[in-house]
């Protein structure tokens, strides 16, 4: 079984982070991960309080960062992590593509955008509803599109759609709106948005296979609104269904760590959005990947 001194678990740019520090540091280090690079800043259309960039797409943050991994040669391989136990002293990973033995891992898995959970919902994923803006926004161009949420991310989103759309509908649960005041200044200033405050999606109609409009439900009135698209940003749910084998200190789901970003287990850490924490931005994803790898580093100089 091959042995590193460190895996890390997830190629977000928490667990790209540890990485480089990893490698900078002359550890070997294996990078797994299931999907593209980057995790959640792939569906990112634009990141403006990333420091350095007045502006950014996610996937191009992404590469960027990407890149540097590659340029270092870090040991970067696709796997799907199944389990993680302890053996003595070593963590064991098993992935669908095979096992890795390590003295310590990071844990960087982030979390899965939520599902509203209605009837349609799945059959009708890319025939009308998404979770990402950017990767589908583009197929709605001059369409009427709902955003459903009211926090950072469906604000955020509904910006760029309200850049491409004919008409964008926010439809939030809520009277007032969670994201930061200056996203919710800069739609509120956009001519094709229309919010529909104290509303639940509760039924996506379909038609031909695609979505075709939803039903709102308002203090007990539903209305139809006809849409092309509906984009789902209501939160996440943490990725850590794979660690059930650890007896790891565990909050709603959240992996608890300390300042060093250190789990309630010897040599596992864990950084980024699966951590249990105030403050989910890419900048605090960042910091805490470089904090679990120099926490890491300081095992192996004692
Ligand atoms: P969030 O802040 O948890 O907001 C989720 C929104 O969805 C809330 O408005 C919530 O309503 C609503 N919601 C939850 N479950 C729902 C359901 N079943 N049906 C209808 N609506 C539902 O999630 P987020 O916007 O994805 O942000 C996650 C974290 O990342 C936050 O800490 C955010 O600040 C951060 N983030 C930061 C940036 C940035 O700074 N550039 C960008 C994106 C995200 P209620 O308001 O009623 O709870």
């Amino acid at each position: 079984m091959e042995h590193f001194d460190c895996i890390v678990i997830g190629a977000g740019v928490s667990g790209m982070t540890a990485a480089i520090y990893l490698k900078r540091s002359n550890l070997n280090v294996l990078l797994l991960e299931k999907s593209a690079p980057g995790g959640q800043i792939n569906r990112t259309a634009s990141i403006e309080n990333y420091p350095g960039f007045q502006s950014i797409d996610g996937p191009t943050l992404a590469m960027n960062i990407y890149e540097q991994v590659q340029n270092l040669k870090i040991d970067y391989r696709y796997g799907n992590v199944e389990s993680v136990r302890e053996e003595h002293n070593d963590k064991i990973v098993k992935t669908d593509m095979g096992v890795f033995k390590a003295n310590t891992v990071i844990i960087a898995t982030g979390r899965t955008p939520r599902e509203l959970g209605l009837e349609n919902e799945k059959p009708l994923t890319g025939r009308g509803v998404s979770w990402c803006a950017i990767c589908d926004g583009p197929l709605y161009r001059d369409k009427i599109v709902a955003v459903v949420g009211g926090g950072n991310s469906a604000i955020e989103e509904a910006l760029y759609l309200s850049s491409i759309c004919k008409k964008v509908m926010i439809i939030h649960r809520r009277s007032e709106l969670r994201a930061d005041p200056i996203l919710q200044e800069h739609l509120k200033n956009k001519k094709n948005v229309e919010f529909y405050y104290n509303c639940v999606v509760s039924t996506l109609n379909e038609k031909d296979g695609r979505l075709s409009s939803i039903i709102v439900d308002h203090k007990g009135n539903s209305e139809e609104l006809k849409v092309d698209g509906l984009f789902i940003y209501i939160g996440f749910e943490p990725d850590t269904k794979f660690l059930k084998e650890l007896d790891l200190k565990m909050d709603e789901d959240y992996i608890v760590v300390d300042s060093n970003m250190a789990t309630s287990l010897p040599g596992i850490y864990a950084c980024g959005d699966v951590v249990k924490k105030e403050v989910y931005q890419i900048t605090t994803a960042v910091g805490e990947g470089a904090i679990a790898a120099l926490s890491v580093k300081k095992e192996f100089e004692r």
